[in-house]
């Protein structure tokens, strides 16, 4: 059987990175089946294409990359972010076209956003070029597709990590594209904390429960691409790295490593003490991101973060004593935010004196899509397009769920966003929350600073 796993997203090569969730998937569905790769990549200038020319560029290219990759294809699997299902309806239209018998599978973060959400359902009915979503272990259900029935259309499956060693290799990757290579890589699935109440992050794997890796193997791993690709840096994708039991012996044997290696990760704030922050900097850690979220008390216990201000001044000071750099990541209009709040945390932050910062406006956690008092049209979700330049992202945003991508603040600063709708989270109108979005970014100085090495997320 043949198998082609398309990554949807037009990527810019001077920044963007190869998709983990792919090649996890490649490395088990490997051992039965032919893999082949999809990855789209932005072929010319599009600084100065109109929000219409880039459609038109866009499908163009589907159409051709797909032209010359379907042939003999039986099963397709179309890795959904935020935003890009309609993308996904897109190429799988184009493939029906060409060839009406091949399988159609999505799945991905999005599918498990709006599975979570409890509207997958709904929206299922208006995508009828799509014969499948997976939602959670999409790598199990798609290496037992023999268990999918004509009459069902979704499937589920919680997360499992049953091979340890996934022989992850990026072979069918087009890696020389990318400019700035740092390859992700992950020690462990999930959050062993999982208890923000904002937080959607198990839904990047679609697991309920936290699940690690054997430092053997991910150090196997990361001499591998060495010795293939001579890549040296390298992010760990984890939630908190900090968090696995074996952190301290992957930190060991990374000081200790025969490949000079640089890499970055993330971290709770309470799982850094002297010891392991002594230990991040010896195994050659560059950049570690801290989830801040809020700079007050009362915010950072209503949103049962776990840790204090106290608690965030001192691990900063640790970080910096250490020469590791220091990502802040932080949220605008948390339920309970007034504009007061907002400002007096702008101005903690730009105290803070971080190296870096990143400012996500407030993103409706996946259960709460359907309270009633913001439920959307289904058909939001269909129309709504992220996979586009961020300068053309002001055009073509129009229905309400475009504006809680936790992302499109970031996106949209230098072409800011103009219309809005009428919404309000608590206190604030999704205006006020873009735009003192914009006004963190703007005093904390994102743009100005090096983005060497920077936080995977950016
Ligand atoms: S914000 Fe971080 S610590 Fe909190 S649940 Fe999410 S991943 Fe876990």
């Amino acid at each position: 059987m043949n198998y082609l796993l398309i990554d949807p997203q037009i990527k810019n090569a001077d920044y963007d990175f190869p998709n983990i969730r792919l090649t996890t998937c490649e490395a088990v569905l490997k051992e039965r089946y032919n893999i082949e790769i999809l990855e789209f990549f932005y072929e010319k200038e599009i600084d100065k294409l109109t929000l219409d020319q880039f459609k038109k560029y866009k499908y163009d290219l589907f159409y051709k990359e797909l032209f010359f990759k379907i042939n003999n294809v039986q099963i397709v699997y179309i890795e959904c972010e935020y935003g890009f299902l309609n993308d996904c309806i897109e190429i799988s239209k184009i493939i029906k076209k060409i060839n009406n018998n091949i399988i159609i599978v999505v799945g991905g973060i999005f599918i498990n956003y709006l599975y979570n959400g409890n509207i997958l359902y709904e929206v299922s009915k208006f995508t009828k070029y799509i014969d499948y979503y997976f939602v959670g272990d999409y790598i199990y259900l798609l290496n037992n597709i023999e268990i999918i029935k004509k009459n069902k259309k979704i499937y589920y499956k919680n997360f499992e990590l049953k091979q340890n060693t996934l022989k992850v290799s990026w072979e069918k990757f087009n890696l020389k594209s990318y400019k700035n290579l740092m390859v992700p890589v992950f020690f462990s699935n999930g959050c062993r904390y999982n208890k923000c109440m904002f937080c959607d992050e198990n839904l990047i794997w679609g697991n309920r429960k936290y699940i690690y890796r054997d430092v053997e193997h991910v150090l196997t791993e990361l001499k591998y691409y060495f010795e293939k690709y001579k890549i040296t840096n390298f992010y760990f994708w984890d939630s908190s790295i900090v968090s696995h039991p074996d952190f301290k012996i992957l930190c060991k044997k990374l000081s200790n490593f025969d490949i000079e290696i640089k890499w970055v990760g993330l971290s709770r704030i309470d799982e850094l003490n002297e010891e392991k922050v002594k230990m991040l900097k010896d195994s050659n850690c560059q950049t570690i991101e801290l989830g801040l979220e809020a700079l007050d008390d009362h915010t950072l216990k209503n949103i049962k973060k776990g840790i204090s201000i106290k608690d965030i001044y001192k691990t900063v000071e640790l970080l910096k004593k250490y020469k590791i750099n220091v990502e802040g990541s932080f949220i605008i209009g948390i339920p309970g935010d007034n504009k007061k709040i907002i400002n007096q945390r702008i101005t903690l932050a730009s105290n803070l004196d971080l190296n870096y910062y990143r400012w996500h406006n407030y993103q409706i956690p996946s259960i709460s899509l359907k309270l009633k008092n913001i439920i959307f049209e289904y058909q939001e979700f269909l129309n709504l397009d992220l996979n586009i330049p961020n300068h053309l992202i002001r055009e073509s945003i129009n229905d309400n769920i475009g504006y809680f991508d936790m992302h499109i603040a970031d996106k949209t600063f230098f072409y800011k966003l103009t219309r809005f709708p009428k919404l309000k989270i608590g206190y604030l109108s999704v205006q006020e929350i873009i735009e003192l979005t914009y006004s963190a970014i703007e005093k904390t100085n994102i743009s100005r600073k090096n983005k060497a090495l920077h936080s995977p997320f950016m």
